[in-house]
């Protein structure tokens, strides 16, 4: 049995993973309409009903916007650092009252069918934001995007990972000569913001080197990127590194992803 990874949605228009194994089905944000989550896991033959569980990065609502509807509509448990805890009860109105919250404390593995799930803080401009890391059947994947550098509480996290969804929001120069106004591009590259194309290579070399065979580049800006721009940096910083044997895949923006297998 597979350890597998869909992306419903990648980008700052909507963010939404699934793992599966097995029977297992986790969803880690719910950045898309409930509509669209629903429809593009009928594609694969699932409800939101067979979730075992729906994890949250963080806060903003390209990771959120479809959560209140989803959980109005469905029971799934939802699982997230304490801040983002507090945090989605004060702002989800169907998660304010009843007991589908659950706080995870970063390192701490939590059981979820049989899927092991455990977070590790990310460096980004929402307090408690963090990324996850899966393991089922000796394989283990992991989901990094939305953090502004390769942080310790992230490199110590990102060992031995087989598959991994990786931040590839911007390549620096456009971003600086493109349309965003400059406080934006100041965010964006800070120490809160996010990984540019040239942060994920180096960090794609990392995990290559530590064993990862499949990585996806995740959360691509649409204004200063594009998918041939960060394969491009990527693959050759991987292939600098001599680790050009690692496949290499894009996640679509707006629609159901590939499988992505280990
Ligand atoms: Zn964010
Ligand atoms: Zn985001």
């Amino acid at each position: 049995m597979q350890l597998q990874m869909y992306t419903l949605a990648s980008g700052s228009s909507g963010n939404c993973v699934l793992l599966s194994y097995g029977e297992s089905h986790l969803l880690v944000d719910a950045g898309i309409s409930c509509r669209k989550i629903t429809t593009r896991l009928g594609t694969l033959g699932l409800t939101p009903g067979d979730l075992d569980g729906l994890l949250v990065t963080h806060t903003h609502a390209d990771h959120i916007c479809g959560l209140n509807v989803l959980c109005k509509r469905w029971p799934v448990p939802i699982y997230a650092s304490g801040e983002t805890c507090a945090d989605l009860a004060r702002r989800v109105p169907s998660l304010a009252e009843g007991d589908t919250l659950h706080s995870l404390i970063p390192g701490e593995p939590v059981q979820l069918g049989e899927i092991s799930a455990q977070s590790f803080a990310t460096p980004h401009d929402a307090p408690g934001s963090v990324g996850y890391l899966f393991s089922a059947g000796g394989k283990r994947a992991a989901v990094v995007t939305d953090l502004g550098y390769l942080a310790p509480t992230v490199s110590d996290a990102l060992t031995q990972v087989d598959l991994a969804l990786v931040e590839a929001n911007h390549d620096v120069d456009w971003l600086r000569t493109g349309p965003y106004p400059y406080y934006l591009q100041e965010r964006v590259l800070g120490k809160y913001g996010h990984l540019s194309n040239e942060a994920c290579g180096e960090l794609s070399v990392r995990l290559a080197r530590s064993g990862a065979s499949t990585l996806v580049l995740a959360h691509l800006s649409q204004e200063n990127n594009t998918p041939q721009r960060a394969k491009e940096t990527v693959s050759h910083m991987l292939e600098s590194a001599g680790c050009g044997g690692v496949q290499l895949y894009v996640a679509p923006r707006d629609e159901l992803s590939q499988a992505y297998c280990v």
